[in-house]
C-alpha cells in the first residue's frame, strides 16, 4: 500500500498548514481559554471553500478525497482542535444530504452549505440517549402536510449556527425493530418551536459551541424528510458517523503530532545535568 501523498494532496496539505500556522495558531491558546467564538477564522474558512469539502462539484463544493479530508482535520487540529469541530459535523451534514437527499433537497441546501453562507451540524444525542440512539425520545407525528416534532437534543455542535440542522427523530415510536421507526428531518433555523438553549460548559475543545436544542410543537414540512422516505434515519446517521471517523482520526493524529513536536523542541532546549534532557 502506498502511503505517500500525491502531489495534489501535498500541495493541499501545505495550503491548510500555512492557513493554520498563520491564522489559527497565534490565537488558539487565548481564545480556547476565554471561550471566544473564532468568527474571523470561520470567515477565512468560507473564503477557502472549506465548508464545501464534501459537497459535490455540481453543487458548488470540491468533494475532496478521504485522504485530503483527513489532512484538513489533521493540520487544523495541530493548531487548535476546536476549529476542527466547526467543520466536522457541518461536513457530515453535507455528506448525508449529498448521499441521501432528494434531488430537490440537494439543490435547495447544498450550494449555500458549500460556501458556508449556511452552516450545519447533526442532532442525534438526547439527555436520555447517546450511545443507544435507538432509545431517543424525540417524536415527529404526521400532521397534514408535515410533522409536529417534540423533544430535546443535547451536546449539539454548531447548534447556534446550523440552518438547516438534521435532527434524528422517531416517526414511528412503536416500530420493531426500533430503527425502522427512525428518520431525519432537516429543520431550518427560525422554524417556530425550534430553539437553541444554553452552551454547555466544557473543560476544553472550546471554539465551537455544544448546546441544547429544544423542539416544542415544531412544525416541519414533509419535504424536509431526508431522502423523502421514513425509517431510514438511523442508517443515514450511522453511515455519516462512520465516514466521520476519518475526521476524528485526523484530529487525533494532528493533536498527537503537535504534542510530539512541542515535547521534542522542549527536550532539546531544556538542559539538566549539563546537557539537553
Ligand atoms: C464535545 C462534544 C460534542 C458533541 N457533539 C455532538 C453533536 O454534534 N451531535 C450529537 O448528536 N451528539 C454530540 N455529542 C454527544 C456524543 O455523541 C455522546 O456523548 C456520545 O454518543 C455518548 O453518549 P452519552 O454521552 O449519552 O454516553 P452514554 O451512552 O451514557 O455512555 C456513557 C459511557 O458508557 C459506555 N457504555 C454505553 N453503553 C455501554 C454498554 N452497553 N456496555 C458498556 N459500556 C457502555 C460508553 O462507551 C460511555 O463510555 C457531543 C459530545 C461532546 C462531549
Amino acid at each position: 500500500m502506498d502511503f505517500e501523498l500525491s502531489p495534489q494532496q501535498a500541495e493541499f496539505r501545505d495550503l491548510i498548514r500555512e492557513f493554520a500556522r498563520r491564522s489559527i495558531a497565534p490565537v488558539a491558546r487565548e481564545w480556547e481559554l476565554s471561550g471566544r467564538y473564532p468568527a474571523e477564522i470561520v470567515e477565512e474558512m468560507k473564503k477557502m471553500g472549506l465548508f464545501g469539502i464534501l459537497v459535490p462539484e455540481e453543487h458548488g463544493g470540491s468533494a475532496v478525497d478521504a485522504v485530503s479530508y483527513a489532512i484538513v482535520f489533521e493540520e487544523i487540529s495541530k493548531a487548535w482542535m476546536g476549529i476542527a469541530g466547526i467543520l466536522g459535523s457541518h461536513s457530515l451534514a453535507t455528506w448525508m444530504l449529498a448521499r441521501y437527499g432528494t434531488t430537490e433537497q440537494r439543490r435547495r441546501w447544498l450550494p449555500a452549505l458549500a460556501t458556508g453562507q449556511r452552516r450545519s451540524g447533526i442532532a442525534l444525542t438526547e439527555p436520555g440517549a447517546g450511545s443507544d440512539l435507538q432509545g431517543i425520545a424525540t417524536v415527529a407525528r404526521r400532521d397534514g402536510a408535515g410533522y409536529v416534532v417534540n423533544g430535546t437534543k443535547t451536546w449539539i455542535t454548531n447548534a447556534r449556527h446550523a440552518d438547516p440542522l438534521p435532527v434524528l427523530v422517531k416517526t414511528d415510536p412503536e416500530a420493531e425493530p426500533r430503527h425502522r421507526g427512525m428518520s431525519i428531518l432537516m429543520i431550518e433555523a427560525g422554524t417556530p418551536g425550534f430553539s437553541v438553549g444554553r452552551d454547555l460548559g466544557k473543560l476544553g475543545y472550546k471554539g465551537t459551541e455544544s448546546a441544547e436544542v429544544f423542539l416544542a410543537d415544531c412544525h416541519v414540512p414533509a419535504e424536509n424528510l431526508l431522502g423523502g422516505e421514513e425509517g431510514r434515519g438511523l442508517q443515514q446517521a450511522l453511515s455519516a458517523l462512520e465516514f466521520g471517523r476519518v475526521n476524528i482520526a485526523g484530529r487525533a493524529v494532528g493533536v498527537a503530532q503537535a504534542s510530539l513536536e512541542r515535547a521534542l523542541a522542549y527536550a532539546r532546549q531544556r538542559h539538566a545535568f549539563g546537557r539537553p534532557i
